[in-house]
């Protein structure tokens, strides 16, 4: 048993089929994040004592600000590249005690704060809004970054559906498709064609295929001389793939083309689930697995020589 950042412990590769599935349609599909509403700013003032800058919303709620982090994070073009979204002002120029010499409001409620050396920032409210220092703003944010609502699952779960040429034609369909993924962590794409290639399409829809030294894709069936096990026609144990990499694929995808005449079950199981279980009912073994570095590897010839060692938790 075993739980990375994989969203779930898809074995692979594996012989791929999922006969007993039970469709759900939309009910465990994901919601976007609500859009923030508009903010104006009613006053805003230094506290020079505690070195913040107080805003005051027209809602009536406050938000504090450190001078050291406004003047960091400065947004005049000297300071930041608009095209790219990131500074440019050099952490050698920011002075960590510095003070302010003036702050007010402008006519299209943005703070503008003077600087002891005349350097001018003016930041607008809907920036300075989402980035309030209060816990409920935080986690609001940490929401909206990075999505995370997560389905812990077992035995009982109806994995979520969704038709493969809706996804690859509707950008609804996608996103439905790709907010499930994030919280459930397995998707079961119905009606691809049973023809290589489909593998790539799916990706490209969204980005691009990780390669690995299993090549971009590659075929699950029996091979001679097979160096991986999901290359044989026996059962696998539950495992996750690539723990040998420092930095392995957050997804894979796998294409049922041809049924296996017997046999050919996939299992696929939430190692999250599992591990919080663990964290419950045996804390010290989750302890032992969560601390102790265990040496991964990986050799052979596939698409390439490959000879991986890592060392890391089992459970992360
Ligand atoms: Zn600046």
């Amino acid at each position: 048993m075993m739980a990375c950042r994989l969203p779930v412990q898809a074995a692979g590769p594996l012989r791929f089929s999922l006969p007993s599935v039970q469709l759900r349609g939309q009910q465990t599909l994901g919601s976007a994040s609500t859009p923030l509403a508009r903010h104006a700013v009613r006053h805003a003032w230094a506290l020079s004592e505690e070195r913040l800058v107080e805003v005051e919303w027209e809602d009536g709620g406050h938000s504090q600000y450190p001078f050291t982090w406004l003047r960091d994070n400065c947004q005049c073009p000297k300071c930041f590249l608009a095209s790219a979204e990131a500074r440019t002002l050099l952490l050698s120029d920011v002075d960590i005690n510095i003070g302010i010499d003036a702050v007010e409001v402008t006519d299209d409620s943005k703070v503008s704060i003077v600087w002891p050396d005349k350097h001018t920032s003016v930041f607008d409210a809907e920036w300075l809004k989402k980035r309030c220092f209060s816990a409920a703003a935080r986690q609001a944010l940490q929401e909206d970054l990075f999505l995370n609502e997560r389905y812990y699952w077992d035995s009982k779960l109806r994995v979520p559906t969704a038709d493969f040429e809706e996804v690859l034609r509707d950008d609804k369909a996608a996103l439905d498709w790709l907010l499930a993924l994030r919280r459930v962590g397995i998707v079961y794409l119905k009606g691809a064609p049973t023809e290589r290639g489909q593998v790539a399409r799916l990706a490209e829809r969204i980005g691009y295929l990780r390669l690995t030294f299993y090549g971009h894709t590659w075929q699950v069936q029996d091979k001679h001389m097979a160096n991986n096990v999901a290359y044989t026609s026996e059962m696998l144990n539950v495992h996750t793939d690539y723990p040998a990499l420092h930095f392995a694929p957050g997804v894979q995808f796998l294409h049922c083309i041809m049924q296996a005449a017997e046999g050919g079950e996939s299992q696929v199981v939430d190692g999250f689930h599992m591990a919080e279980q663990l964290q419950r009912e045996d804390p010290e073994a989750f302890r032992m697995l969560t601390s102790l570095r265990v040496d991964y590897t990986d050799k052979g010839t596939d698409y390439c020589d490959f000879n991986l060692q890592s060392k890391t938790f089992t459970i992360k």
